[in-house]
């Protein structure tokens, strides 16, 4: 008999909620994870007394707990934890801010409607065509891959309206450079715009604790500094894994989390890694200021998406930093965040991760340090002057997310190749999260799901 029914590979938000899925209907199952903390992508660390979340700018898919059919009710209903309970904060308002002309929104989708009608008059009509094919598109049935751009140029006939849509969608779920597959948009579309913003009331580190309490409630089992080194692969099936101390551990089934081109890498399995890099990297600046030397620079937005240049240019820069465009995010900027002395500011930009990787280890804090300013630099251009006022200042590239996540290049939305039906050349490993084609939080948690519902739990 095997150690485990299900052995999960990654402790982050994919892997978690397939965890809670299993472990709620009896399975067996264990997660290793690498790293001391869980969450993957979405965590935290605390430095001199501070709590810095990663990867939280906001969370999609804004719902009211009545809202049966809403993605994050339903992921609420999957987990079997208390929507009611879960007390979430809405955005302020966001704003798409291109080349001059700006987009304001909020989790109203009337508002977004209404900035549209003034900032791009003849296009309004236009718009709202969009948005009733957009109702009327199902992302999720199985279809080839068709270009959003091309959707949006025959439906809008307006570049600039185009790249503005495109701008949030993008930096916030596509994989692919330049273009995204209609289905991603559509999903993205109605998450970002139709559903919005929101964060969890509490900290991140609260949000994953209740889950992990979940999930060990169910009887699952985590372990913490486990990096798995190897699928182990025998007779045409997958018997278990081999952690990096040599300890070997049998499974009915294995579930990686861990990316495709990390499992090729565990498992041996023939094909080409190359083709599953994903490109688009990040580098992101979180600083510290009083909120008394900061009032002025929010403009009470929670998130702005800037482009200074007059064409949309999603994809890995050929230098270190693109600070021509970026995200700008004031977490304290949701309703109802208790006030508090210091705010952040998250200043987010795209990163070429070879050329980062290519550095000699003594130059690496120096280019961190230049690329820091500059991305600062930025951001004051849009938002005003802050430099001066920072007490905390941290940032992180492409070799950080890369050396907690294990994420291939550093590609937090994964390779562009997307596995969507989880399937594997074994018939008991199976991929989840990112690489499974659902992005961000929800979307990764929805994906753990979703795998385990369809492959381990019939
Ligand atoms: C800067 C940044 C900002 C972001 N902002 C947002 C946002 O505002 N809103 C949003 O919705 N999403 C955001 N995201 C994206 C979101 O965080 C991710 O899409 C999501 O968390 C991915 O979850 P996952 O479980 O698929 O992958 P991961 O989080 O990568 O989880 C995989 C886990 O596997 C572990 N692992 C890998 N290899 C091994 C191994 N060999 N052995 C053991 N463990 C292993 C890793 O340590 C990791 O914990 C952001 C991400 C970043 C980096």
């Amino acid at each position: 008999m095997a150690d485990y029914q299900l052995i999960i590979i990654g402790g982050g938000l994919s892997g978690i909620a397939a965890g809670i899925r299993a472990a709620r209907f009896g399975r067996k199952t264990l997660i290793l994870e690498q790293h001391a903390l869980p969450g993957g992508l979405n965590s935290y660390y605390v430095r001199q007394g501070h709590l810095l979340e990663t990867g939280l700018h906001a969370m999609t898919n804004c719902a009211a707990p009545g809202d049966k059919h809403a993605p994050l009710n339903r992921l609420f209903r999957q987990l079997h934890l208390s929507r009611k309970q879960f007390q979430l904060q809405e955005q302020i308002g966001s704003e798409i801010h291109f080349c001059g002309q700006s987009l304001f929104f909020t989790n109203d989708s009337t508002v977004l409607e209404d900035a549209i009608a003034r900032a791009f008059p003849a296009g309004i009509d236009r718009f709202r065509l969009l948005k009733t094919k957009i109702a009327l598109y199902d992302p999720f049935a199985p279809a080839p891959w068709r270009s959003s751009r091309q959707f949006l140029a025959a439906h809008l006939q307006d570049s600039r309206l185009e790249d503005m849509l495109l701008l949030p969608l993008m930096v916030y779920g596509n994989a692919e450079e330049h273009d995204m597959d209609l289905g991603q948009f559509v999903i993205m579309f109605r998450a970002v715009f139709e559903e919005g913003f929101f964060r969890p009331s509490g900290t991140m580190r609260e949000f994953l604790d209740q889950l992990v309490g979940q999930y060990r409630e169910y009887g699952g089992e985590l372990r913490y500094r486990a990096p798995v080194a190897e699928i182990v692969v025998r007779d045409g099936r997958v018997q278990g894994v081999r952690l990096a101390d040599g300890e070997e551990l049998s499974a009915e089934a294995v579930l990686s989390t861990a990316g495709i081109p990390e499992t090729i890498r565990l498992s041996g399995w023939d094909d080409d890694v190359e083709r599953y890099s994903g490109r688009m990297s990040f580098m992101e600046t979180i600083s510290l200021l009083p909120r008394s030397q900061a009032a002025t620079l929010s403009r009470e937005r929670t998130i702005i998406f800037y482009h200074n240049k007059p064409v949309l240019s999603y994809r890995r820069p050929d230098f270190f930093l693109d600070t021509s465009w970026g995200v700008i995010c004031f977490p304290e900027n949701f309703a109802g965040q208790p006030p508090s002395d210091l705010i952040q500011i998250r200043v987010t930009n795209a990163a070429n991760y070879p050329l980062w990787k290519a550095l000699a280890p003594q130059a690496y804090g120096p280019m961190k340090q230049k690329w820091t300013a500059a991305s600062v630099q930025a951001s004051e251009e849009i938002i005003g002057n802050y430099q001066p006022s920072i007490v905390y200042q941290d940032s992180f590239t492409p070799l950080t997310i890369e050396r907690f996540t294990r994420k291939a290049q550093g590609a937090v939305y994964g390779s562009a190749v997307k596995i969507k039906d989880g399937l594997t050349p074994w018939p008991n490993l199976f991929i989840a999260g990112t690489d499974q084609g659902y992005l961000g939080i929800v979307g990764a948690m929805l994906s753990g799901i979703t795998v385990v519902n369809r492959h381990l739990l019939q």
